[in-house]
């Protein structure tokens, strides 16, 4: 390829990190190319904006493309191939053509994954009971990837409901059990002991509301670790929580290099060390 033509499809994305990550991958193993954004509302007009997006993909006038929040979902019927764990987790946020095929993958839970590894060290799986706050999008590849490794998993949402259809639809295609519960004071007291991993998949904290918490004030098991997937800030109030209760935490932004790092790679066939996704965002 003589010159990569990457880019994001999603709306808003004025505060995306995509962009000066995959430049500095692209400029760490010299190859030209550009990664643009294309904010693409979700209702007409946007819907032909897509689709014209993804036809470029196929004609190769693009090389590759990331999805983002509002259309991770809605490009599911407008692919021709889907992997099995964006099939099973029902959201992409890779595409490429290969062979005249239009395939999307979902790197955000082989991303979670990498990084929880990374975070855990060898006490990954060692007490291998989790519990994941919310339910959405990022909850569905969060638990895909803990349940696929074995885990067994409990969802925890504010509506019960959307717990209980996560587990539903997805525990046909994972090994790990899966059970969903309220996300409130009470329950949650019930479920901590025994908890290797607490996991935030709710937007609860993210910048501008800082203070914000989405754990509701319960005593953190001894043994327990915090993941938190928001990245802006850097330390969220959930994150400092625990800590200060001698608990380890860490927030997501080595989930957002990795599955950039798996994006990148499915689109060039280039592995980029990962000191360089690291310094493309420190300073953010
Ligand atoms: P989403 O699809 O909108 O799902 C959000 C979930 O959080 C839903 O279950 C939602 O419940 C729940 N929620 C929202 N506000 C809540 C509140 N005040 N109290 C309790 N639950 C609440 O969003 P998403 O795509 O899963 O993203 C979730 C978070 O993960 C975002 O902060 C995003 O930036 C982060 N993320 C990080 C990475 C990474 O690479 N580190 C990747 C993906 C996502 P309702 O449906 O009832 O509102």
């Amino acid at each position: 390829m003589d010159f990569w033509r990457l880019g994001l499809i999603g709306y808003p994305l004025e505060h995306s990190l995509s962009p000066q990550l995959h430049l500095a991958a692209l400029q760490a193993v010299n190859l030209p190319g550009e990664y643009v954004l294309y904010p693409v509302r979700p209702l007409p007009p946007g819907q032909s904006e897509l689709v014209g997006l993804l036809l470029q993909v196929w004609r190769g006038e693009l090389s590759g493309l990331n999805v983002t929040i509002p259309h991770k979902q809605i490009v599911l019927p407008l692919l021709d191939q889907l992997t099995p764990a964006a099939r099973a987790i029902g959201a992409v946020n890779t595409i490429w053509c290969e062979d005249g095929v239009l395939w999307g993958d979902n790197t955000d839970a082989p991303g979670f994954e990498a990084d929880v590894r990374r975070f855990l060290g060898s006490d990954f799986g060692r007490l291998p009971y989790a519990l994941v706050l919310g339910a959405g999008g990022a909850a569905r590849a969060v638990v895909y990837a803990l349940a696929q490794a074995g885990w067994a998993v409990t969802i925890a949402a504010r509506r019960l409901e959307q717990a209980e259809a996560l587990v539903k639809s997805l525990q046909p295609a994972v090994t790990g059990t899966l059970t969903a519960v309220s996300l409130s004071a009470h329950v949650l007291a019930d479920k901590v002991a025994g908890m290797g991993l607490i996991v935030n998949a709710t937007p609860v904290g993210m910048t501008p509301k800082t203070l914000a918490s989405p754990w509701p004030g319960v005593t953190f098991a001894e043994d327990t670790a915090v993941y938190d997937l928001i990245y802006n800030p850097r330390d969220t109030r959930l994150v400092q929580d625990a800590r200060a209760a001698g608990v380890r935490a860490t927030t997501g932004l080595g989930m957002l290099i990795e599955q950039a790092s798996l994006a990148f790679t499915r689109w060039t066939g280039q592995q980029v060390p990962y000191e360089v996704w690291r310094d493309a965002v420190s300073e953010n």
